[in-house]
């Protein structure tokens, strides 16, 4: 038997181990699938413009793909294209066999509306599960194709908990790609769910009456020790790039995991916490589609 933390010291949640593992086990089933099915899942990357940030995601989604036996597709369309460019290589994706998953990167640059772009996506090939199919999908708690961080963030707690009933979830901060589909995933796991936001008042209390909380706001080291029940599992999506003195730049979480670790009962750190579970679960949803969009049975995989 373990013999658990410190007191006073939070268990750490190991992103990266808990991300590698679910890597393996769908490089494991893509050969599975290549042997039986003689079916190869691709992913078509959308890369619109020069972000320098953006070119470094696709850039490891690809050799995350590579290395799961994923085939992988860079479309690159210059800054200046025209939001109907952007549609007509969208409308090929959606009809090319080989293409199982549609990842368009985001920002887009000013003038694409995110939304029309996503909305005319095939909510089968969905696999940022942003289309708004897969959103009311989620809500409803019918099958689909769930968003990559908030999954990720549920396997996180899965790790350490496996029940959640009833447990009091605060999630801080409401946007489309995690706070919303992660309170939706709480809900789901029959949570009671409070959402915290810019708007919110005293959110420190709230934030005390946690059990999970979920800090997704990008505001460094924001949530501080005073704002955590004691035993309480944190999980920090916040990935902010701080200056350091010596000229270069370190990654921060939203957490002050310094501090909260030591009244928190578990916590992830940043980097090595969510960061490697959204790949992971890029390729899971993947994989997933590639079954389901041919009626084959889906091979058991980790649940968000
Ligand atoms: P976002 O779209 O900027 O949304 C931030 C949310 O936080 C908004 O809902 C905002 O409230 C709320 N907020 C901002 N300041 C606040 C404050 N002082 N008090 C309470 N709420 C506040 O950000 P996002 O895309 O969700 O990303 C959040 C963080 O997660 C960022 O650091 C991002 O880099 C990181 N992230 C990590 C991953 C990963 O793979 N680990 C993936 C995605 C994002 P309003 O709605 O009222 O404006």
């Amino acid at each position: 038997m373990s013999a658990g933390p410190p007191v006073g010291e939070a268990a750490l949640i190991d992103g990266a181990a808990i991300a590698a593992a679910l890597r393996e086990r769908v490089a494991a089933a893509v050969t599975a699938l290549r042997q039986d099915h003689r079916i190869t899942p691709g992913l078509a990357a959308v890369l619109v413009g020069d972000d320098p940030a953006s070119q470094v995601y696709v850039r490891s989604k690809a050799r995350a793909c590579a290395a799961a036996g994923i085939a992988s597709f860079e479309h690159r369309l210059p800054a200046d294209s025209s939001p109907a460019a952007v549609l007509d290589l969208i409308a090929r994706l959606n009809v090319d066999e080989r293409v199982d998953g549609i990842l368009v990167q985001l920002p887009l640059p000013r003038g694409i509306d995110p939304r029309a772009i996503i909305g005319a996506l095939d909510p089968a090939k969905d696999v940022d599960g942003f289309h708004p199919l897969n959103v009311g999908r989620l809500w409803g708690g019918e099958p689909g194709l769930v968003p990559c961080t908030p999954q990720g963030v549920m396997m996180l707690l899965d790790s350490v908990r496996t029940e959640l009933a009833g447990l009091a979830a605060v999630v801080l901060g409401r946007s489309q790609i995690v706070g919303r589909p992660v309170a939706a995933l709480l809900v789901a796991a029959d949570c009671t769910v409070t959402l915290v936001h810019s708007r919110t008042r005293d959110p420190a209390s709230s934030c005390r009456r946690a059990d999970i909380l979920v800090a997704a706001i990008g505001r460094p080291r924001m949530v501080t020790a005073d704002w955590i029940k004691p035993g309480a599992i944190v999980i920090d999506v916040g990935i902010n790039r701080i200056a350091t003195a010596e000229g270069g730049t370190r990654l921060m979480g939203d957490v002050d995991f310094a501090g909260v670790r030591t009244v928190a009962g578990a916590i992830t750190p940043v980097p090595g916490g969510v960061g490697p579970m959204t790949i992971a679960c890029l390729l899971r949803n993947t994989l997933l589609a590639a079954c389901r969009r041919r009626g084959l049975a889906e091979p058991a995989l980790p649940e968000a």
